[in-house]
């Protein structure tokens, strides 16, 4: 599933291609894909525009058609959106495919259709609407102490909650919270412990992102590496504890990691 630093990239691959084109028409093959918008409308909204600026906020992506016109994304498990030259084929999942008036186009591929597009009159007011959380990496410390605080359920229930805090997914809770040293399902964590789970949470985030999201180009000493039945903390050895938190798969080092 296409977490925080996944969709940075392909918010930075949009940017890459199809900023500036001018859009011939839209082609809606699979409505399921659509949120609260119709294949006309849809259609109708993007005819003739030109995709302006690609925006992220956690996992949802905005691509601005005007001011107060945009095309909301979410990527759900399997969304992919590719850039097609003429002549190119589109890939066979396609739900939507935007054709440019110099012969490219955008597919966006879906297999499994947990994806979701839709238009906005902004990303603030979306954000607003669908009560999504701050964005994990522009988060800053008293923000983040002020969402903490006062709640009572485990760190990493709350570091899952989107409406809390956006972008943070399973595999990054589990790695923040090992670097961090804390435990995943402390609760109460006091403000010294909180700052020092912001910073990690920022850092394994980033250090994804500087890695093009590739996460076997990170170091040896992230938890991704080791998260298996038997592994072992590339810390100090201890054979990692495996539990169900948050209804997900939970790593941690029941050395270091503490309550
Ligand atoms: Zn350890």
């Amino acid at each position: 599933m296409p977490e925080l630093p996944e969709v940075e990239m392909v918010r930075r691959y949009l940017e890459r291609t199809v900023l500036g084109k001018i859009i011939r028409m839209a082609e809606v093959r699979d409505d399921r894909i659509l949120h609260a918008v119709s294949p006309p409308d849809l259609k109708e909204a993007v005819a003739g525009r030109v995709f302006r600026s690609v925006r992220r906020h956690g996992k949802w992506l905005f691509l601005e058609l005007n001011e107060d016109l945009w095309l909301a994304l979410h990527l759900g498990m399997t969304g992919d959106p590719v850039f097609l030259n003429q002549g190119e084929e589109p890939p066979h999942h396609t739900r939507l495919l935007i054709s440019f008036t110099d012969g490219s186009s955008l597919a966006y591929s879906d297999t499994r259709i947990f994806g979701e597009i839709g238009l906005a009159t902004g990303p603030g007011v979306f954000i607003r609407e669908r009560r999504i959380g701050p964005d994990a990496l522009d988060l800053d410390l008293p923000g983040f102490l002020e969402l903490m605080r006062n709640r009572r359920g485990a760190i990493k229930s709350m570091l899952l909650n989107q409406h809390l805090l956006a972008g943070v997914g399973n595999l990054y809770a589990d790695e923040a919270l090992f670097l961090a040293g804390i435990r995943p399902d402390s609760r109460n964590l006091d403000d010294r412990r909180l700052k020092k789970l912001l910073a990690s949470v920022q850092r394994v985030l980033r250090a994804s992102i500087s890695c093009q999201a590739d996460l076997h180009r990170l170091p040896d000493g992230y938890l991704l590496h080791h998260r298996h039945p038997g592994g072992r903390c590339p810390l100090d050895g201890t054979i990692l504890e495996r539990a169900t938190i948050a209804g997900r798969t939970t790593y941690y080092c029941p050395k270091h990691q503490q309550l």
